[in-house]
């Protein structure tokens, strides 16, 4: 192994997740020079059909993936949510928001994970201003009067200098750890399963989420008959369904569901994950910003963890006005705005799951009385969906759809 060759960017990215393209394309846009260092390969030998992994995105993140020049691209593969019915097993309150009600096409939309990175990578690799190196390691982190990445390439050590660093590494982050950045993480002794539905009677378009004693259930459209399903239970109740056979597990689906559309006929595979919130303690450290994960893993419930990292992104991208950093008061201000911003989110997130798992009598009666209420009150009800949406954040460049 050869002597640790040193190399100039204007940024660098650490991590080429969903969040650490997004951030690429955003900011090269103003024609910063940009390097991205992804461990993996970012080939994605996941499959589709039943067995594809999706994501949510809201109508803030639509509006940023138009402004990059990838909507039209992500839009071909991505199921439209024009409906939202939202219940709590055992209760009768209900409350539907619609598109229609807000005066939009779409209140979000559905996409399987591999499509929409490879739309994101396309886009990265057709960019002049994009370095990226996937299976590269990232070994070392310092922050001074510049910042300075270390990693391997290739069997050759290289240390990268820039004036800002951004890292993106997900939400076991080693670059936070060497950062010395400190996190929280909160167990919520809960596991989300994750599988793919086939539904007999259909509703085009519609999204369920049902809140239960354990947990939320959502019912996502993919396309047709497909739905995309995340049932969140107590770790005990997810380790047991998740050794039943598909048709007992059907049987418990359908149970806590009901027959909306029908019979599931059909389930792909499932896989369970333990939820956790991971909060960095701060966001930024000297030249250096953390962003998606590795700054704020959420609970699934409310769909938001890559929404909100593409409205920090927005943010950074109109504090640095297409200048390269060298002021490190746009840091603090971005510290300041986007601290608040996710506080909102994960009061919201984890508000839902306390207000929505607790046994107590007294939680059950407001839960189904605050959604018998919200369906009766349009303006409260508008708000919560413009929140859900990312749309009270306003005025920012990259939400207007275009730059
Ligand atoms: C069950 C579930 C459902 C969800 N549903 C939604 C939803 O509907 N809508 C929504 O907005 N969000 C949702 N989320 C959250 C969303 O998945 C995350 O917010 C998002 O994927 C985070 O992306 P990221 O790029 O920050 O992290 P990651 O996806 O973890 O990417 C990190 C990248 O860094 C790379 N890396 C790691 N270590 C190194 C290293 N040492 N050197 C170089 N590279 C490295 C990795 O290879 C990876 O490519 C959901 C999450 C879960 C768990």
């Amino acid at each position: 192994m050869s002597d640790i060759k040193t190399e100039f960017t204007d940024i660098t990215i650490v991590g080429g997740g969903l969040v650490g393209l997004s951030a690429a394309l955003a900011l090269q846009t103003s024609g910063q020079k940009i390097k991205i260092i992804e461990a993996s390969s970012l080939h994605h030998p996941e499959s589709g059909g039943l067995n594809a992994r999706s994501i949510a995105v809201s109508y803030s993140s639509v509006q940023i993936f138009r402004a990059l020049g990838v909507w039209q691209s992500i839009k071909k593969q991505a199921a439209a949510i024009r409906n939202i019915h939202v219940s709590s097993q055992g209760h009768w309150g209900v409350t539907r928001l619609s598109a229609s009600e807000l005066e939009l096409d779409a209140m979000g939309y559905v996409i399987e994970s591999r499509l929409l990175a490879t739309s994101l990578l396309e886009k990265v690799e057709a960019s002049d201003n994009i370095e990226l190196l996937t299976c590269a390691q990232f070994e070392s982190i310092e922050t001074g009067d510049e910042s300075r990445v270390g990693y391997q390439f290739e069997d050759q050590h290289y240390q990268q200098l820039s004036s800002l660093t951004i890292i993106a590494d997900g939400a076991n982050s080693s670059a936070r750890e060497q950062l010395g950045v400190e996190h929280n993480t909160v167990d919520y002794g809960q596991a989300a399963i994750i599988t793919n539905l086939e539904f007999s009677k259909p509703v085009d378009a519609m999204a369920y989420e049902r809140f239960t004693e354990q947990g939320p259930l959502a019912i996502l459209p993919l396309g047709g008959k497909r739905y995309a399903c995340v049932w969140t239970r107590n770790i005990e109740n997810a380790e047991a369904l998740m050794q039943l056979d598909d048709g007992v597990f059907i049987d418990e689906l359908q149970r806590c569901f009901g027959f909306r559309m029908g019979y599931i006929e059909a389930i792909g595979q499932r896989f369970s994950f333990d939820l956790q919130r991971v909060e960095a303690r701060q966001l930024t450290k000297g030249r250096c910003l953390l962003i998606g994960n590795a700054a704020n893993a959420l609970h699934p419930v409310a769909g938001q963890g890559f929404n909100l990292a593409l409205r920090d992104i927005a943010t950074l991208y109109d504090l640095l006005g297409g200048r390269v950093l060298s002021d490190l008061d746009v840091l603090a201000e971005y510290e300041s705005i986007r601290k608040a911003e996710q506080d909102r989110v994960v009061r919201l997130g984890d508000g839902l799951v306390g207000l929505f798992s607790n046994r107590l009598p007294l939680l059950n009666h407001l839960r189904a009385g605050s959604l018998a209420a919200l369906d009766l009150l349009p303006p409260l009800k508008s708000q919560v969906a413009l929140s859900g949406m990312g749309m009270s954040f306003g005025g920012n460049a990259l939400l207007r759809g275009h730059l």
